[in-house]
């Protein structure tokens, strides 16, 4: 299994650095995970918008799902021939990007996306993955995703905060890739639906993850801060999700 980062950055992109979105392959199969703004032109330097297998949207914030309105006028325009791609997400995100082009009866979104509503408890098999989906910690319908490839297993939490009974999600994950928007004290952030780098740090510990990947963090932040506060946590390296950058399970 790989692991490509389209872009991590939390809540808004900057130059160079895209917000989240992620490409996950194992053979032919490539999941397109989460469309923030500035991944579908990182996505193309590397794969075709025909050799997409699904693509799977964690929520409808636009830092997660706005960039598949570009995948939509390159699907619908350009010159790619392929049958719809599935979108696997939250209903909620099918509605804002419907909303958005105005599509009624007869639109050509539906014969460029086929959005299938997901949420906790629901598993799909997309080529040579399996993906289980977790109801996550977020002010809107979110689910972050297990997914099974033939020898290895990556979690992503999508934007979460530390509530909720998503946390057997990361059991023994080989990598857990997990959003870490805040630094220190997790009290003193007024929205409490993200997580400090050190919350990740002992999500990743109690659950037996292997490795752990921060992601989502703002460019606002020093990022190195926020490695150094979830590895004294989680007692072992901690990754951080770098834009073009590739990993392999
Ligand atoms: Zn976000």
């Amino acid at each position: 299994m790989r692991l490509h980062i389209l872009g991590s950055n939390g809540t808004y992109p900057t130059p160079g650095r895209p917000a989240s979105g992620y490409a996950v392959q194992e053979g032919e199969t490539v999941i397109w995970m989460d469309a923030g703004p500035g991944t579908f032109v990182a996505l193309w330097d590397t794969f075709s918008l025909d050799t997409v297998s699904a693509v799977i949207i964690s929520h409808e914030h636009a830092d997660h799902c706005s960039d598949l309105l570009s995948a939509y006028h390159a699907l619908a325009h350009g010159p790619f021939r392929r049958p719809p791609l599935t979108v696997y997400c939250p209903s909620p995100v099918a509605d804002r990007i419907a909303g958005f082009v105005r599509a009624g009866e007869g639109h050509a979104l539906g014969s460029v996306f086929d959005f299938r509503p997901v949420g906790g408890g629901d598993v799909v098999d997309i080529g040579n993955f399996e993906v289980r989906f977790t109801e996550m910690d977020h002010s809107v319908p979110t689910v972050g995703s297990r997914i099974q490839g033939e020898h290895r297993t990556l979690v992503y939490s999508g934007d979460t905060g530390d509530g909720g009974d998503w946390r057997g999600l990361v059991s023994e994950a080989d990598l857990f890739l997990c959003e870490a928007t805040y630094q220190g004290d997790p009290s003193v952030y007024e929205y409490t639906q993200h997580l400090t780098a050190a919350q990740a740090g002992r999500i990743a510990r109690e659950q037996g993850a292997h490795r752990l990947m921060l992601t989502h963090v703002p460019a606002h932040v020093d990022a190195a801060v926020s490695v150094g506060e979830a590895e004294t946590v989680f007692d072992r390296p901690v990754a951080l999700a770098v834009p073009g950058t590739v990993h392999d399970l």
